[in-house]
């Protein structure tokens, strides 16, 4: 991993048509793509609209996956339905429950790959992490999953996937006859996991699409946030085409530093991200954009950084999350000391703009921001080393 890495975005991405058995996955398919699946697969026209209703509620509302359990369907429409489509999601391989209550999935999707979702319950509310790819072609010198070689872009079917199995493991989904929970245990889903988001974006927005349909799991769009490392041509295209709040991994306030961090600034640096931001549609008060901004000790944590954040800043309704960062094995990095992140949160507090210092979760399990890396990737790593000591 070094900060020269060429920044390519040559991935693989896979068809929708599951390549075994020849049945298509339901899941992740917009309303549209079911009701041309439906047709194709000889429903009359003048059926679709209320089948595709019917099924959407089953599997998005109900979480049933079964066809036969999908009662208001014909007995013929059903095996109809089996006979062409599956409802599948991505296979929960471990689960590992932080001391704090943080849950980490490892995921195994198509292929034998592996992603990382993170559950992070709070009093009152509780936020999904969802990754997007598996690896990333970025290459944040900070960033455990940045030094994972990106292996392919996740289709629609394992974004929504990873949020249909948190909430079978969190039991999230309603049952008939009673009442629903006053408190959402997935209140919120940030797309901060594994991977670039806008890097894959046509999938991530179906997927998101999906996920904030009203008939179905129901999140508000402003419960959705997506994070960038700063892919400013598709900025916009959040805005426009999600609708979902936007937060930008920022993490330095130079252009110098920021090559070294983030080297997709070497592409699009910090004016020509600023610029994107400022033009972001629907920018307001409410509305704001998050600046991440990782505390890395000796690096961009003094206050003139502060001071310079907060001039760039100027004008943008935004809010700054300042993020210790995470240690993992082999990481070139220290965290800030606490004085030194209070001392920043501070100035920034006190230019107007909240700066909550997030409070790492999920540390003993390596689910903090950051750490996350596919274990396959990590055992194939430790084999090698093995093999290389042993000769
Ligand atoms: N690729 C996207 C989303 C995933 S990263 C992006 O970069 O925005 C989610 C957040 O965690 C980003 O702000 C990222 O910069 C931050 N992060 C990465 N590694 C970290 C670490 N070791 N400690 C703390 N935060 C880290
Ligand atoms: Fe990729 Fe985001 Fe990590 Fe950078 S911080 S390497 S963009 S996942």
């Amino acid at each position: 991993m070094t900060a020269t890495a060429p920044i390519t975005q040559d991935v693989l991405t896979l068809p929708r048509k599951l390549p075994e058995g020849g049945l298509t996955n339901l899941v992740g398919l917009t309303r549209d793509q079911m009701r041309d699946a439906f047709l194709a697969a000889g429903t009359p026209e003048k059926q679709v609209k209320m089948r595709v209703g019917q099924v959407w509620q089953w599997v998005y509302y109900w979480g049933i996956r079964d066809f036969d359990q999908m009662s208001n369907l014909a007995k013929d429409y059903r095996a109809l339905l089996a006979q062409n489509f599956v409802v599948e999601l991505p296979q929960v391989v471990t689960r590992q429950v932080s001391g704090d209550g943080t849950r980490k999935y490892l995921v195994r999707i198509a292929g034998g790959h592996e992603v990382e979702v993170v559950y992070i319950p709070e009093t009152d509310r509780g936020t999904l992490c969802i990754s997007s790819q598996v690896g990333c072609t970025l290459t944040c010198s900070f960033c455990h999953t940045g030094t994972q070689k990106l292996v392919r872009n996740l289709t629609a079917a394992e974004i929504v996937g990873q949020v249909m199995l948190a909430r079978d493991d969190l039991g999230e989904w309603p049952v008939k006859g009673q009442p629903k929970p006053e408190v959402r245990l997935i209140s919120n889903v940030v797309l901060m996991g594994m991977g670039e988001p806008l890097y894959n974006f046509d999938n991530v927005r179906d997927a998101m699409r999906v996920v904030m349909d009203d008939e179905g799991i129901a999140l508000g769009r402003r419960r959705i946030t997506l994070s960038t490392s700063g892919v400013v041509p598709e900025i916009a295209r959040t805005a426009t085409e999600i609708g979902c709040l936007l937060a930008v991994s920022f993490h330095a306030t130079t252009d110098e530093v920021r090559d070294r961090l983030v080297p997709i600034n070497k592409k699009w640096n910090i004016a020509a991200l600023l610029e994107a931001l400022r033009d972001y549609p629907g920018l307001s008060n409410s509305e704001r954009i998050t600046f991440e901004y990782v505390m890395l000790d000796g690096v961009n944590d003094t206050k003139e950084d502060a001071h310079r954040l907060v001039e760039l800043l100027r004008g943008i309704p935004a809010k700054v999350n300042l993020i210790p960062f995470n240690e993992w094995p082999g990481a070139p990095y220290k965290r800030s000391s606490g004085n030194r992140i209070h001392a920043f949160a501070d100035i920034i507090h006190n230019a107007g703009y909240a700066s909550p210092i997030r409070t790492p979760r999920g540390e003993d399990i390596m689910a903090a921001c950051g750490q996350l890396k596919s274990a396959t990737e990590k055992q194939r790593k430790s084999a090698a080393k093995g093999q290389a000591n042993a000769v």
